[in-house]
């Protein structure tokens, strides 16, 4: 039978308050629901032993607990990065991964079934957009593996908004997310441990920027001039580099925070000294740090990876030209965490076995 009831993590706490006071209940009730929902991280509403019975029944009635069935999990030869296929009530797919490393937990989640930008070699590019996720869908791949980590005595301390889909493009969800997350009488997850990655939608960027929030931004330039840039992600098309760059040099300057760029290395594409030279000159004087992750090859795109040798070479002359650049392992390559790759495998053996 299709779901009728609303998705619980979909309320903030307003709405929570504004539903619970209409079926009578004190208005402190909705904080004790929040509560257990955000900081006891109960997953159904018979664990709620702090509300009646009749309460506890009509919670039940009225809301669904559970909007992401888990399926396949991937687990690193390390055991340090999992990955977790969830299947939504529409039957599309979307993945969350969970880093360990040192003592952080970090999780990368996805805001989109799909993705409308099609950068080329992009495994949820490839598959074209399917939908947004609701704010509730978000934040419950949060809360499937805080629960996890909780049974081992442990917590997420950093969330990479990294997994599949475009944030900016679902802005609004994406951010109600962020702050039903962050929430003080919830989770309580500091705005600064969030990071959010955008391919650079600039009117997004803008309006970020006027959010003055604490949340990380990443942008993914991978390419310093726009013929490169426009055929790797065709949204620079319609927001050339220097307009990005405009865009994010304002944004430094209203919110004083450092901006991190994200850049893939394809072999013999974008990984020459050449082109960390242009892309030195295009950052010069922005409080700025680039991440240069060797990239995740996909069934699509014939780029290759390029070698550790020649990330550390481009890295060397980002910080030749004084900018600060850090080379990524790709954490969990052996189980396909890369962008999109879990999804994209089950849909095409799906298709295979339909057809
Ligand atoms: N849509 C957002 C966030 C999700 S993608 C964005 O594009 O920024 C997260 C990061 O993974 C981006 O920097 C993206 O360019 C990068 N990425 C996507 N596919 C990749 C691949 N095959 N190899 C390496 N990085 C990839
Ligand atoms: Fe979408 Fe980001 Fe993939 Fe580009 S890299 S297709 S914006 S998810």
């Amino acid at each position: 039978m299709p779901e009728t009831r609303r998705l619980i993590y979909d309320l903030d706490l307003p709405e929570l308050q504004a539903v619970l006071t209409s079926w009578g209940e004190p208005a402190f009730r909705a904080k004790q629901v929040w509560q257990g929902i955000y900081r006891s991280l109960w997953s159904q509403p018979g664990q709620f032993s702090n509300l009646s019975k009749q309460l506890r029944e009509r919670l039940d009635a009225e809301f669904s607990f559970q909007a992401l069935k888990p399926g396949a999990v991937l687990q690193s030869t390390d055991g340090e990065t999992v990955k977790t296929l969830f299947t939504l009530p529409d039957e599309k797919a979307i993945e969350a991964v969970l880093m360990r490393y040192e003592s952080r937990r970090t999780l990368c989640i996805s805001t989109q079934a799909g993705c409308a930008m099609g950068c080329v070699f992009c495994a949820t590019g490839q598959m074209g957009f399917l939908r947004h996720l609701s704010s509730g869908e978000i934040v419950e791949q949060v809360l499937y593996y805080a629960r996890q980590l909780k049974e081992q005595g442990e917590a997420v301390t950093n969330i990479v908004v990294m997994g599949m889909g475009e944030p900016f493009h679902n802005y609004e969800n994406t951010l109600a997310a962020i702050d039903r997350l962050n929430h003080p009488e919830g989770m309580n997850l500091g705005a600064r441990r969030f990071t959010i990655s955008t391919v650079g939608l600039i009117p997004m960027i803008r309006r970020f920027a006027e959010e003055n929030r604490q949340v990380n931004l990443a942008i993914s330039l991978h390419a310093a001039e726009d013929s490169l840039r426009s055929s790797l992600l065709p949204v620079n098309r319609k927001y050339p580099l220097l307009d990005l760059l405009a865009a994010c040099r304002e944004y430094v300057e209203k919110t004083g925070r450092r901006i991190t760029f994200e850049w893939a290395l394809i072999r013999d594409v974008n990984d020459t000294p050449e082109e960390a030279r242009r892309l030195a000159a295009l950052l010069k004087g922005l409080l700025c740090h680039v991440n240069v992750i060797p990239l995740n090859p996909t069934n699509k795109y014939r780029g290759q990876a390029t070698t550790h040798e020649r990330a550390v070479a481009f890295c060397a002359e980002l910080e030749k030209a004084g900018i600060p650049a850090t080379i990524r392992i790709r954490r969990g390559i052996d189980i396909q965490a890369g962008c999109g790759q879990l999804a994209t495998e089950n849909q095409r053996r799906s298709q295979s076995i339909e057809g």
